[in-house]
């Protein structure tokens, strides 16, 4: 969320355009500054937030809510004393009372667009260095198409390619046009770019903001500018949908030109594209108009030194063990490199594209699926290829030693029984929460609530969601808790292994809920400082059905094999099905062999029947856990 505004809010358009936007940066950086009857004072710029509210800004400004106010009313926007405005808002109106701003980014979000930055000049003055392919990443609102626009894209293209044109999901897939390559980061949305850059690693070179020609600008909408603004990345509108009767590019256009994104046929500088997913039309104008603006921003890097890149996606595969996918951003990654990936080391054994075919090499934004890494890395992290086994060793050890040294000292997690107490020491006035959910109805109903919360004001905590998604909670939204610390909340959805790995080692607050006003109940109280006692739901382990026979009872059994802890008799069991809650329960019977016990550990089968559920399927995860009360803090 802190991420969300930056210095540049023409969406960082390196083309030579208006520097209309530009509205801080270093000391020589142009400012507008109003000059008012009285002689201008000398004042310190002040630091505002990426989201604040009304009076917060009033108080900043050393100006009243009304005074506000009535400068929002003047830029046409209506807002109340407690209504969150966004840092490019508060700016303006900061600006028409006379002051400087800069605004608060995150120190690791900060590295993150400095280091993509120098990584660009270097390149640009390097003269080894050759063009390479752009890498996209596609955003905007949810339905608004930017799965189906993914898909379209690469369907066009395969067709073209190569003969049976399978494909896989790596994370990442790379098309040709006119003889020349894109990279595309087959996450859409804020999660890959978002997760990324809280993890200190930029990867997109050029974001595609996608906006429904029916459905026009919407909130997910702004967010994305702001995300795309904030990390200086050039942007090109599609406008999609345009196949529907109700489309009105018109609008779209209009709307955007009024948050500052100015379409390049109006005399901006942002392209915009009118494309349809469905119909695929306009699909080649937007991989030119990709290609066109990669030219324009001289993407460059030097392949011929040791790779080095950002890792996509990583995973353990039961047949093949660790399995990353990593972009190469440069240098040359061959086969059999040894190379460090955040806190994993390995030699590269294999390498695949999103083909599925072998490759020997992998040069600058090429996406590829790496086998020999000892441990999966996590989205987000750094690679490097190194010369020898003990260097990148050795990095391995420093990395691991320095991250304890950090856990020690440094910043930890927030948690929900903390919050009023923090709040009451001027510790903190935001309630961050990564929100995962089973289906995307109950996300969006939880989100719009929560949010709902800040207009009620009552308590003075704001709440602000830097993540919402659907699915397990995995290691990455635990990383993203720790880099926003955000605590995070689980509704019908259960972490997966190595998200609740993560969540133990990093002591991040898991909150699961399966009925949103109990939810939203908890999250009021916890702003009011008015916490019940609280219990605690303690994993004992997981496993994972391998086998299901009926018994003549019409009972189910299953063979199950425990992967990690221990299943116990006395603990109720949790059935996972892709990372949703199927049921709760107790159990009903374990066996090992013929005889009843009271748990299995860790690599051993067992067999297990529950109380009340016989639809147990191979593949589902079984949690054992139990409930104990926890001391309130
Ligand atoms: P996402 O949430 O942004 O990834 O959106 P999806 O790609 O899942 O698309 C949402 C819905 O819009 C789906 O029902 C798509 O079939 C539909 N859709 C996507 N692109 C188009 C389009 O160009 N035209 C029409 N008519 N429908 C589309």
């Amino acid at each position: 969320m802190s991420d969300r505004f930056g210095a540049n809010r023409n969406g960082g358009q390196r083309r030579g355009g208006t520097n209309r936007g530009k509205r801080r940066g270093g000391s020589g950086g142009a400012r507008t500054v109003a000059i008012r009857n009285t002689a201008p004072v000398a004042r310190e710029p002040v630091l505002l937030p990426p989201v604040l509210t009304v009076a917060e800004l009033a108080d900043q400004l050393e100006a009243t809510p009304i005074e506000v106010i009535r400068e929002l009313m003047k830029a046409g926007i209506m807002a109340n004393i407690n209504q969150q405005i966004d840092y490019a808002t508060a700016n303006r109106v900061a600006v028409e009372l006379g002051w400087e701003t800069i605004e608060q980014v995150p120190e690791v979000v900060q590295k993150a667009t400095a280091d993509f930055e120098s990584r660009r000049t270097e390149a640009a003055s390097d003269p080894n260095a050759v063009t390479r392919p752009p890498v996209v990443t596609i955003m905007g609102h949810v339905d608004h198409g930017k799965t189906k626009l993914l898909d379209a894209i690469r369907a066009s293209n395969v067709a073209e390619g190569e003969a049976g044109g399978i494909t896989q999901h790596i994370g990442a897939y790379q098309v040709e046009i006119q003889g020349k390559k894109i990279t595309f980061l087959d996450t859409p949305g804020h999660e890959a770019f978002t997760a990324m850059r809280a993890r200190g690693a930029q990867a997109t070179d050029i974001a595609i903001l996608v906006v429904a020609a029916d459905d026009g600008v919407m909130p997910t909408t702004r967010e994305a500018i702001a995300h795309i603004q904030s990390a200086n990345v050039p942007m090109i509108v599609a406008i999609n949908k345009i196949d529907l009767a109700a489309a009105n590019p018109d609008r779209v256009m209009q709307q955007l030109s009024e948050l500052n994104v100015m379409p390049e046929e109006w005399g901006g500088d942002v392209p915009v594209v009118q494309v349809s997913a469905r119909e695929r039309l306009g699909l080649d104008d937007l991989l030119e108009m990709i290609l066109l603006v990669a030219e324009v921003n001289e993407l460059k890097a030097n392949p011929y030194k040791p790779a080095s890149g950002v890792v996509i996606e990583a995973r353990i595969d039961r047949n093949r063990g660790p399995v990353a996918t990593v972009l190469v951003q440069s240098g040359t990654l061959n086969v059999r490199d040894i190379v460090v990936a955040g806190e994993s080391w390995g030699r590269v054994k294999a390498m695949f594209d999103d083909r599925g075919k072998r490759l020997r090499r992998a040069e600058p934004s090429t996406p590829v699926e790496i086998l020999g890494l000892l441990e999966p890395p996590q989205a987000g992290d750094v690679f490097q290829s190194f010369e020898t086994e003990k260097e990148a060793k050795d990095l391995v050890e420093q990395r691991v030693a320095q991250r304890r040294a950090e856990a020690v000292v440094g910043d930890r997690a927030v948690k929900l029984t903390e919050l009023y107490s923090q709040i009451q020491s001027g510790q903190t006035a935001e309630l961050r929460i990564i929100l995962k959910a089973d289906v995307m109805g109950s996300l969006q109903a939880i989100q719009t609530s929560l949010l709902k919360l800040n207009d009620e004001g009552a308590s003075g905590v704001m709440v602000s969601i830097p993540y919402a998604g659907t699915g397990a909670i995995s290691e990455s939204d635990v990383a993203l808790a720790v880099a926003t610390q955000s605590i995070i909340v689980g509704f019908n959805v259960r972490p997966d292994v190595a998200g609740k790995r993560a969540a133990d080692r990093d002591d991040v607050d898991i909150r699961f809920y399966n009925i949103i006003y109990n939810l939203l109940d908890e999250v009021k109280a916890a702003m009011r400082g008015l916490l019940a006692p609280e219990f605690k739901d303690v994993t004992d382990g997981y496993a994972e059905v391998r086998e299901t026979f009926k018994l003549p009872s019409g009972d189910m059994v299953a063979g199950m094999y425990v992967l990690d802890g221990k299943l116990a008799r006395n603990s109720r069991a949790r059935v996972l099905r892709s990372g949703t809650v199927l049921f709760e329960g107790g159990v009903k019977s374990l066996r090992r062999f013929k005889d009843d016990v009271r748990e299995v550990q860790a690599g051993y089968e067992c067999g297990l029947g529950l109380d009340g559920f016989n639809d147990l399927q191979i593949g589902d995860q079984i949690e054992s856990y139990h409930r104990e009360e926890i001391a309130r803090a």
